[in-house]
């Protein structure tokens, strides 16, 4: 009866795990095709620069619109494609994509900053970062207006090899981010020895950052301690204008999120960010 039990259950568990591991063949397998038929897009999240109170630029997200299974999450897609070995080929296509529709923006707007997530193996992948660094020199945006994300736990590992991809990648002119701060295992010593130019509180701390004081705590002294090593602060996940008010207050630089606005379209980034600031400078100019 035991062993009957005990055999379904098995049985059921090996089905599901089946299913789950056909699932990623067929994403894997269908990289290419989705690439192909545009079912893998960007969107593109405003980043607002707090002291000067305007547009700073933009984040890069990549999406996947499945013909079955319908809009996929990033945080599905991407470890799988991480692990399959095949997330140069996709983030080469998002960084490229990111940089032609950042070059038809700074067209408008110059000086817009473009930021795309890079996954931390990557930067043991020397043909991709060389493969990075030229696209972006092709392109026709300045090289210091490009962000390369990266995530501190992976820029963790391997220290001498990461901070040998980041002084090349800076080398370029390229800045570095460190997204999703406080997550890992932040110490100020290993702040000082990475080659980066900004770091990306994450959202964990930021949205809770008006009703939780050790969280307040933690935003306040990042954005003293960035500040004195000569980083820029970027706040992720601002959901409300008191967050944005207190942030303001603790000197952060940029702010992200959706009190800001949600990741939006290329064509309405476009719209709504690009072209509705150009009618209020022709406005104020016009205005004297
Ligand atoms: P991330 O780079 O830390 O991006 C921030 C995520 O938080 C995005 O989710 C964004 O839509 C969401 N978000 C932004 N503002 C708010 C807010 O105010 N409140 C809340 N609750 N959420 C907010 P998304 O687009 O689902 O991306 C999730 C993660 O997937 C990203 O985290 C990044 O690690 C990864 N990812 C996305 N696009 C790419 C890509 O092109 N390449 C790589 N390697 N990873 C990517
Ligand atoms: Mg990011
Ligand atoms: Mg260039
Ligand atoms: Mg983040």
């Amino acid at each position: 009866d035991h062993a009957k039990e005990t055999g379904r259950r098995w049985a059921w568990h090996d089905a599901e795990v089946d299913t789950a591991i056909s699932r990623k063949q067929n994403l894997l397998a269908e990289l290419d095709t989705a690439l192909e038929k545009g079912q893998i897009w960007t969107v593109y999240q405003p980043k607002w620069d707090i002291p000067l109170d305007r547009l700073d630029g933009a984040e890069a997200l990549v999406r996947w619109t499945h013909p079955e299974r319908g809009n996929i999450s990033p945080d599905i897609f991407i470890p799988i494609l991480e692990k399959a070995d095949r997330i140069a080929d996709l983030t080469l296509y998002v960084l490229d994509r990111a940089l032609r529709d950042f070059s038809r923006f700074d067209a408008e707007r110059p000086g817009l900053v473009c930021s795309v997530n890079i996954s931390a193996q990557l930067l043991h992948d020397p043909d991709f970062i060389n493969d990075a660094i030229a696209r972006v020199g092709l392109a026709s945006l300045d090289n210091s207006q490009v962000v390369f994300e990266v995530t501190e736990t992976a820029a963790l590992e391997d220290m001498e090899a990461s901070i040998a991809a980041l002084e090349k990648i800076r080398a370029a002119g390229i800045r570095i981010s460190i997204d999703d701060y406080g997550t890992g295992q932040s110490t100020m010593s290993y702040l000082q020895k990475l080659p980066v130019d900004e770091i990306k509180i994450d959202q964990s701390f930021v949205r809770t950052l008006t009703t939780d004081r050790a969280n307040a705590l933690m935003v306040r002294s990042t954005v003293e301690l960035a500040h004195g090593l000569g980083l820029k602060v970027v706040a992720e996940g601002i959901e409300d204008r008191e967050c944005m008010n207190q942030l303001r207050e603790y000197g952060c630089d940029v702010g992200q999120g959706w009190f800001v606005s949600k990741p939006v379209t290329a064509d309405s980034f476009n719209s709504r960010w690009i072209q509705a600031e150009a009618g209020l400078t022709g406005k104020r100019a016009a205005s004297g």
